[in-house]
């Protein structure tokens, strides 16, 4: 069977295809170039396609799962149901304790997203970083790509890249949780990167289930002060190479980039040189502009997801306000990705234009017509649940702007 980036190369325009022009009003023939290309990937689950890439939104994944010292299934369930209803397009499942197939089933039984998994993960919360082996991993990704996942995260680093990472004068040193275990397997065993050795069966699995790779950003930094290095540059090289092989093999792919923690006025200098040097669809997390906004890390990864997003990232990995604290609750999940979806949209009124929902908006605001905006509000329910019924608000009162600039011609004209 053809994969999505095999029939692009033909040509030819697939159902996903043509739901996702229609629904980002791209014109199919420039989709299907793009595809061909690699500059655009679907990303699918069941009914569902989501486009990320060269020209469309910019789109907001919402990473969930449990950990070794919290397992609630239910409320992991909960966190993916809230995910979707507020407008997610995809979700990644990282749980690391508890029954990972049983979670898994359970947030694909219980939403309809496309689904990332990072192998790594699962293999290691079950058998053991110092017991298991790549045939482990690769069992791992079978089992996970027969159950229908869209995406797999795979940390690629190699030793080379590892060296280099010796050199550096990193105040926080490695800060991904997926590419702090392969390195940690790598030095356990002596062994080179697991992906890497195994690459190419990798890419015939990933092949045969048409599952879309995203090469992940080991190398990203944990704080502003340590800044673009060596490594991170070599990571970038290798992922690109990476990439080029695998759309060679007919797989979409998907490069994690340009995240973490970035100084503001480089975030978006760091995406357009990554996008002058690679036309691979850009996942990025965060990146937060500070450190200091503990407790608020929503808040500080908005801004720096609109700069990254406005200067041309194409994905993002949406931040709680209960990053570097602890595990989201489902109420955080939700702030985290409102914050992420006003980004998302920040970035597009940069790289598109404005939005004509922020138009529609406005108009409803200049005739206080409340229930008009929240017809067009990112969360319209919060917003009912703070706002009058009609009138002006309690912020001016009788003194409202809105209603006395309203009302000027008629007292000019009674003047
Ligand atoms: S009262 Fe003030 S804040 Fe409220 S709608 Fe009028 S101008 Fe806006």
């Amino acid at each position: 069977m053809k994969t999505l980036v095999e029939h692009a190369k033909e040509g030819e325009l697939t159902r996903p295809m043509e739901e996702v022009a229609q629904t980002e009003q791209i014109d199919p023939q420039v989709l299907v170039e793009r595809i061909a290309l690699g500059s655009i990937i679907i990303m699918r689950r069941g009914q569902r396609s989501v486009g990320i890439g060269r020209g469309l939104s910019t789109k907001v994944n919402v990473n969930i799962g449990t950990s070794s010292q919290k397992i609630d299934v239910e409320e992991e369930v909960k966190k993916a149901q809230i995910a979707e209803s507020y407008g997610a397009d995809t979700i990644t499942d990282l749980s690391m304790g508890g029954n990972l197939p049983e979670i898994r089933r359970k947030i694909l039984a219980n939403t309809t997203l496309p689904l990332t998994m990072v192998p790594i993960y699962q293999t290691a919360a079950e058998i053991g970083l110092e017991t298991m082996d790549e045939a482990h991993l690769l069992h791992t990704m079978r089992e996970q790509a027969r159950e229908g996942v869209s995406s797999f995260v795979l940390h690629c680093t190699s030793r080379d890249t590892l060296h280099t990472l010796k050199r550096s004068r990193r105040i926080m040193g490695v800060v991904s949780k997926g590419g702090s275990l392969s390195i940690a397997y790598m030095l356990l065993h002596h062994a080179e990167n697991p992906f890497l050795e195994n690459f190419s069966d990798i890419l015939k699995l990933l092949r045969r289930y048409d599952i879309v790779l995203s090469l992940g950003n080991t190398m990203r930094s944990g704080c502003i002060h340590d800044p673009r290095d060596r490594a991170q540059r070599a990571e970038m090289r290798q992922n690109t190479e990476l990439a080029k092989r695998a759309h060679e093999e007919g797989v979409q792919v998907i490069i994690e980039g340009m995240g973490g923690h970035i100084r503001a006025d480089r975030i978006p200098k760091y995406i357009k040189s990554y996008k002058r040097s690679s036309d691979f669809p850009l996942f990025v997390a965060g990146p937060l502009p500070t450190d200091i906004a503990v407790g608020y890390d929503h808040i500080a990864g908005c801004v720096g997801a609109a700069l990254a997003s406005g200067a041309g990232a194409d994905y993002l990995c949406y931040i709680t306000p209960a990053e570097h604290l602890g595990l989201p609750d489902a109420g955080q999940v939700k702030e985290g990705l409102i914050a992420f979806k006003i980004a998302a949209h920040i970035g597009d009124s940069m790289k598109y234009g404005l939005p004509e929902g922020d138009k529609k908006l406005a108009r409803k605001r200049a005739n206080l017509d409340w229930e008009g905006q929240f017809r067009y509000a990112l969360d319209g329910e919060k917003a009912r649940k703070m706002a009058p019924r009609e009138g002006p608000c309690t912020m001016c009162g009788d003194y409202c702007a809105i209603r006395m600039m309203k009302n000027l011609p008629d007292i000019l004209e009674k003047g």
